[in-house]
């Protein structure tokens, strides 16, 4: 049978060898989750809630072993996964306190006795995940899916096994029955199979644009629903009037946190020529103070890549970028006799044509690209085929809301990193997908609106 083996990305060591699921294994979880929705979803609000709070509290309990694991699978600091796993706790929480409020059903007033819309769940969900948040990724799709009355099948990524089996675990220690959230270890091919079967009824993929192309594509040929949270090369678009200070505290942060593998990091830092001298030397000095190293060492402020062949493809991007006339001002090439680390990067002088400034440079490599004013600056920001965050600041919230409100992306802040919230709705626009997570929107997604009318 087919395996793959997933590897330390610190010290290059092998961690765990997987075998893929045979046919048999797969149509054993596609039968327990389709004979497990009714009952779940007949279950009260409150009874689903109660199973939510005892799924944030098993993340609380085994928070050392899940964030062990992460570090391991894909290079996470350990506060970083720390974090990650009570914001995912939380998450569950939030939704266990809000579900009611979002599925309340809506009356609308018509010439009818009773006329309303209310929300059903469909059944199973498919979720197609990537390893970059590998438990927050899960969780802020399946926290609002179990609270809707849905059930789900994961796929991870497949670097990220044991994260995936840690989460079936704290499901089952919830108490949750069987069959209403189970992991499948399965390659793509295998991957289209299970989307093609009739107890699939939708489908989640949070990656890159090329795996949103081909799951996309098959869901359309199933006329099933789809959402793509894909892609992004974040605008930090920096006005005369900011804070600097502010600024390149929040860039540094918003670059360089979790190896700069953030869908929502900041990517293309646009700054009008009047402060763009100032930002970048304060940018330069200030993340010169990342450290690589171990990313279990709590000294250490830069991790590693999460493989050392995306890292190898980033360095490829930034090979280019400099070779089309993009200057280095910080590093610039792998850490010496790393398995997958890499300088934290800053690119001056980037512009059109270069990898940096079109496509999305997922890693630590910060893309500078000076502009004259606010107008060029916004035309530069939505010059991009990604849509899904951005950022502005200014001393002037009003004048930060009226760009924030002409960038063509799905979630704009002024003076705030772009960030994922429970409260808040989040995806993309352009080629950075469609469909929202959280909030109410994201707990709508896959539900069958229904509207019931009275005469
Ligand atoms: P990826 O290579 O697209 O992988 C994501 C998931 O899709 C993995 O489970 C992968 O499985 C699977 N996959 C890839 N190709 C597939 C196919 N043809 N059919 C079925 N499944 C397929 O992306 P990644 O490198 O893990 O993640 C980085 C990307 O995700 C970046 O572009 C980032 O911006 C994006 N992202 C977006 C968001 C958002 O909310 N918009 C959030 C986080 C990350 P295998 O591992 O087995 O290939």
């Amino acid at each position: 049978m087919a395996s793959y083996k997933t590897i330390n990305p610190f010290n290059g060591q092998a961690v765990r060898t997987v075998e893929l699921m045979s046919s048999a294994a797969i149509e054993q979880r596609l039968a327990a989750a389709e004979s497990a929705f009714p009952q779940w979803a007949a279950l009260s609000l409150a009874q689903r809630g109660d199973y939510l709070r005892k799924l944030a509290a098993g993340f609380r309990a085994r928070k050392d072993d899940i964030q062990a694991t992460m570090t391991a699978e894909m290079g996470k600091l350990r506060r970083e996964a720390l974090a990650e796993i009570e914001k995912s706790a939380a998450a569950c929480e939030y939704y266990a306190d809000h579900a009611a409020d979002y599925l309340k059903p809506q009356p609308i007033p018509t010439e009818a006795q009773n006329s309303y819309v209310t929300y059903q769940p469909i059944g199973c969900v498919m979720a197609v995940m990537p390893w970059n948040f590998p438990i927050w990724q899960v969780i802020r799709f399946l926290a609002p899916g179990l609270m809707a009355g849905n059930v789900a099948l994961l796929k991870h990524a497949s670097n990220v096994p044991g994260c995936a089996d840690l989460l079936r675990e704290a499901v089952a220690a919830a108490g949750i029955p069987e069959g209403v959230f189970d992991v499948l270890h399965i390659d793509n091919e295998q991957a289209a199979e299970v989307l093609r079967d009739r107890r699939i009824k939708a489908v989640t993929l949070t990656g890159s644009e090329r795996a949103g192309r081909s799951i996309a594509s098959n869901a359309g040929d199933q006329l099933k629903k789809c959402v793509m949270e894909l892609g992004g090369s974040d605008a930090f678009v920096v006005l005369d009037d900011a804070d600097l200070e502010l600024a390149v505290a929040a860039a540094v942060k918003s670059r360089f946190d979790n190896a700069g593998q953030t869908c929502i990091a900041a990517k293309r830092f646009i700054l009008v020529e009047s402060i763009a001298d100032a930002f970048v030397q304060q940018f330069v000095a200030a993340t010169k103070a990342r450290v690589y190293g171990d990313p279990n060492d709590d000294a250490t402020s830069l991790a590693p890549m999460a493989r050392a062949d995306l890292r190898d493809e980033l360095h490829k991007q930034v090979l280019e970028s400099v070779n089309k006339g993009a200057t280095v001002l910080l590093g610039g090439e792998p850490v010496a006799d790393s398995h997958a680390g890499y300088a934290a990067t800053i690119l001056d002088n980037v512009g059109p044509g270069m990898p940096a400034y079109a496509q999305e440079l997922f890693g630590p490599v910060a893309a500078v690209i000076r502009v004259k004013d606010e107008a060029e600056a916004v035309r530069v920001a939505n010059d991009t085929s990604f849509g899904l965050g951005g950022s502005v600041w200014t001393a002037d919230a009003a004048r930060g809301e009226k760009v924030a409100l002409q960038l063509e992306c799905g979630a704009a802040f002024v003076n705030s990193v772009v960030k994922s919230d429970a409260r808040l709705p989040f995806g993309g626009s352009k080629r950075s997908g469609f469909g929202r997570e959280l909030a109410d929107h994201g707990i709508h997604e896959f539900m069958n609106i229904k509207t019931v009318y009275i005469a």
